[in-house]
């Protein structure tokens, strides 16, 4: 609930430079535009300078991560701490994206780690969740969801989740595939969703968390999926790296929430 949120993830695509022209020209194409909450992550190298860029332009997008460590400081060679977003100007951080799940290890209990030193620097995570091909074809979807979701946000308080927590359903199947879940798909699995935070947190904070839908969101889909009563917002891959098509699914997230 509340104002949709549209994220853009770029994954290891884009230099520094092709991320601040990016968003030079991102900002220029959704000046003006009300109602969504707009926000851009790309990789950890381009952070800073696209940080800069959207300051100067004033453009209304905020910053995210894609990932980052749980511990403040120390020798974790190669890791990236909260606090350093933070001073960055990251608002958000993108937490538990099955790609991080698949390729990297990570699990629910990784990303409550991560979820918790995330809140404590104020940043705001976008905890990714969602069931691979198998486990939908063989009816396990909601329990795959159920863990994840309990997993990922354990020991949270209410009041965390509803400072601004953003859930993420991503079925693994839907992600760069080109097939996305069916309008109706999708709000079934975040409608499990809200009901999972409802017994979690209570009905307040349920409603206050906004829960997206990622897979394969296109400019054409975006409407319908965004008219579905669970559904807050999209995370964007793919059509997030050209600004033609991250433009239109903004404004056509616009007319369908
Ligand atoms: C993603 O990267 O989270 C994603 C949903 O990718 P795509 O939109 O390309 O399916």
């Amino acid at each position: 609930m509340g104002t949709p949120i549209i994220a853009g993830n770029w994954k290891m695509f884009k230099t520094v430079g092709e991320a601040v022209n990016f968003v030079s020209e991102l900002a220029v194409r959704v000046a003006g535009i009300k109602g969504v909450e707009m926000v851009v992550c790309p990789p950890f190298t381009a952070l800073a300078a696209v940080a800069g860029q959207l300051r100067d332009q004033g453009a209304g997008i905020a910053l995210g991560a894609q990932n980052m460590y749980w511990e403040d400081e120390g020798a974790y060679t190669g890791e990236v701490a909260p606090g350093m977003l933070k001073e960055i100007g990251c608002r958000y951080v993108i937490l538990g994206h099955s790609e991080r799940r698949q390729y990297f290890g990570e699990t629910d209990a990784v990303v409550n780690k991560k979820v918790h030193a995330a809140l404590a620097h104020e940043l705001i995570p976008i905890v990714c969740v969602g069931e691979r091909l198998e486990e939908r074809e063989s009816g396990n979807t909601e329990e795959v969801v159920r863990r994840q979701v309990e997993g990922s946000l354990a020991e949270l308080t209410a009041r965390q989740a509803a400072a601004g927590l953003v859930v993420a359903y991503e079925p693994v199947w839907a992600i760069g595939t080109g097939r996305t879940a069916s309008a109706a798909d999708a709000q079934q699995v975040n409608k499990f969703i809200r009901g999972l935070l409802r017994n979690l947190f209570g009905e307040a904070a349920a409603q206050a968390v906004r829960i997206q839908y990622g897979g394969s969101v296109k400019p054409g889909n975006t409407a319908e999926l965004m008219a579905q009563p669970d559904i807050d917002g999209a995370l964007v891959g793919g059509a997030s790296l050209e600004v033609d098509s991250f433009t239109d699914i903004i404004k056509n997230a616009v007319v369908g929430y």
